[in-house]
């Protein structure tokens, strides 16, 4: 199954594409991360993009659409995917199609997490994460003992991104950029819509329900 997993900054992707990464056996390809990586490692590409998401605006549509298409290219993906942080604007969204047009592949499922303002800051000001692997903790409703991964073992920090006036930011690209795509989705009638208000586990169970997998 190819998935995509739509949201507001802190609506809980990168959490529910964990999860669903585990039971579905797909790989889970998040920008955001592939982008922290590169930052990590100070490549040209994270410095590039380090320039935009301390901003928290938006990396350039074609840089961001080639290294989507190099991962899904990967064999790894042959049995299906689930992008997070991807597309993010419509012009992502066509490039996406063209791509896997050309492989014979499509969309099979959009999973819009729907989710309030007011709730997402509060998620992200209390979001930590690993620095070393990448995993994604929250200090109230997922927190980690003496703040240690429990993947890694590394100390866990807050995101750079993660400050009030850079969410702010971000939210404002969100509504602007990429809430669009729920109509462009919606068309193409592969939408569907999962509150995320609960939770994480049965934020999950809502997602599993809504693409027929409960039970599963
Ligand atoms: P996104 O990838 O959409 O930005 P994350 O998955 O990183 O969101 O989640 C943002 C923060 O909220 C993280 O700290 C995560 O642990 C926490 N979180 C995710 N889903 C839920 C939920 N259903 N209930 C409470 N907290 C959640
Ligand atoms: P979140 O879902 O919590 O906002 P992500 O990890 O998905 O975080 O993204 C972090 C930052 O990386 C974004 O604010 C943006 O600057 C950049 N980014 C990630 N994915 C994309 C994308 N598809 N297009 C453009 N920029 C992106
Ligand atoms: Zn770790």
């Amino acid at each position: 199954m190819n998935l995509i997993l739509l949201g507001a900054p802190g609506a809980g992707k990168g959490t529910q594409a964990t999860g669903l990464s585990a039971i579905l056996k797909i790989p889970h390809i998040s920008t955001g991360e592939i982008f922290r990586d590169n930052i990590r490692r100070n490549t040209e590409l994270g410095k590039l993009a380090d320039t935009y998401i301390s901003k928290g605006e938006l990396v350039p549509d074609e840089v961001t659409v080639q290294i989507v298409k190099d991962r899904i290219e990967q064999a790894d993906c042959e049995n299906g995917f689930i992008l997070d942080g991807f597309p993010r604007t419509i012009a992502q969204a066509e490039m996406l199609e063209e791509i896997l047009n050309a492989s014979g592949r499509k969309i099979d499922r959009v999973v819009n997490i729907v989710i309030d303002d007011e709730v997402v800051i509060n998620r992200l000001s209390k979001r930590i994460v690993c620095p070393v692997c990448g995993e994604t903790y929250h200090l109230e409703f997922n927190p980690a003992e003496d703040n240690i991964c429990k993947k890694c073992g590394a100390q866990l920090v807050h995101r750079e991104d993660d400050k009030p006036d850079v969410i702010r930011n971000r939210i404002a690209a969100y509504h602007k950029k990429t809430e669009p795509l729920v109509e462009f989705y919606r068309h193409k009638g592969n939408l569907m819509n999962v509150r995320s208000e609960n939770s994480i586990e049965e934020s999950l169970q809502n997602t599993l329900y809504a693409l027929g997998l409960k039970g599963i």
